[in-house]
């Protein structure tokens, strides 16, 4: 929406297959972070079929940056679904929608609205913000999506719903924002219940959040000889599933980093680098220490390993987390041994 392609000719109606796309990059992700992928997703992956027909190793390494990567493993998994079970089509019903891999009730939502012009209520953040205020919903979230649901089905107008939908997210992302809404611009300033009382801010409620403990792990950056680096792919299911990452020890509160070379790939010298990086998750914090060596030109990588060229490491599907760490230690090998 907004100032994704698709919406760019007025009165046109969308593909379905870039509004879901682009709905779901859009889920935790900003439009502005989005767009320039949305763009290369979509020059390398124009239509359904496109996608449906991809290798997952093509659409994971299209998709790397953007995290949550559980989204792309669905968005490729629906795809499929799409053309097999509905000959290329995508549904046009939130229940036809709903029943796609990866497709939860806002996205069903969204895309009956703003695809087919459906009367569907498209809740997402912006929109709990917005309604929560309106109407001053005193539950906390998640418990009061149902509430809000309700709302906004009540307001919904029967002509133009799509319209209505996006008008609805583009009103929280762009007036009733977190903080300092632009209520003077707020066509809904009157009726809006949190501003007569001036709470705008403190809407919606949340439970207070609990924060994970920090985890730590040693991470190998292993170069070879002919300049080639060592790298695994993760299992499919679970944290960045069917990433690629250079081998890493596990990653636990507790781990300890004296006993760090029982984890490394091979047995050589490794050499610790001073400053760790640091990432965070959604559930916890992530710190790693990267472990740097030099394998000779003849060193065949470790059962589930490979090792790829220099050049070709865009190629693969890294998350920006072992973008960062790679980026450290290639630095570190580049820079001549300090003298003793
Ligand atoms: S009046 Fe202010 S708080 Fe209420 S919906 Fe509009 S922007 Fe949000």
């Amino acid at each position: 929406r907004r100032a994704l392609p698709w919406r760019s000719v007025a009165g046109e109606r969308p593909d379905p297959y870039r509004v879901w796309a682009s709905e779901i990059m859009l889920q935790q992700t900003t439009v502005t972070a989005v767009k320039p992928y949305y763009e290369r997703f979509m020059a390398r992956f124009p239509t359904v079929k496109a996608l449906a027909e991809a290798q997952s190793e093509e659409v994971m390494q299209a998709w790397a940056g953007l995290g949550y990567y559980s989204r792309a493993r669905n968005l490729h998994a629906c795809a499929k679904a799409v053309m097999e079970g509905h000959r290329g089509r995508f549904p046009d019903t939130e229940e036809g929608l709903r029943a796609l891999p990866g497709i939860g009730a806002y996205t069903a939502g969204a895309v009956a609205a703003i695809a087919f012009d459906r009367p569907a209520a498209a809740v997402d953040g912006n929109v709990e913000r917005v309604m929560s205020r309106l109407f001053a919903i005193e539950q906390v979230l998640p418990g009061a999506r149902p509430l809000i649901r309700e709302k906004v089905l009540a307001l919904l107008p029967r002509a133009r719903p799509g319209d209505f939908a996006q008008a609805l997210m583009d009103l929280g992302a762009t007036i009733c924002t977190p903080r300092n809404p632009a209520c003077g611009l707020c066509p809904w300033r009157e009726p809006c219940r949190a501003r007569a009382e001036g709470t705008q801010e403190t809407f919606p409620r949340k439970a207070p959040k609990k924060a994970g403990a920090t985890r730590y792990g040693a991470a190998f950056v292993l170069v070879r000889a002919d300049g080639a680096v060592l790298l695994r792919t993760r299992p499919a299911k679970g944290l960045l599933g069917g990433m690629a990452e250079v081998p890493t020890s596990d990653w636990r509160a507790d781990y300890e980093l004296d006993g760090a070379a029982q984890d490394a790939p091979l047995p050589l010298r490794w050499q610790r680098l001073p400053m760790p990086v640091r990432h965070v998750f959604t559930h916890f914090p992530l710190e790693l220490t990267v472990l740097v060596g030099h394998a000779p030109a003849a060193a065949e990588p470790p059962w589930g390993m490979r090792f790829t060229a220099k050049a070709r490491l865009t190629e693969e599907p890294l998350p920006s987390l072992m973008q960062k760490v790679l980026e450290a230690g290639l630095a570190a090998l580049r820079r001549p041994p300090s003298a003793p």
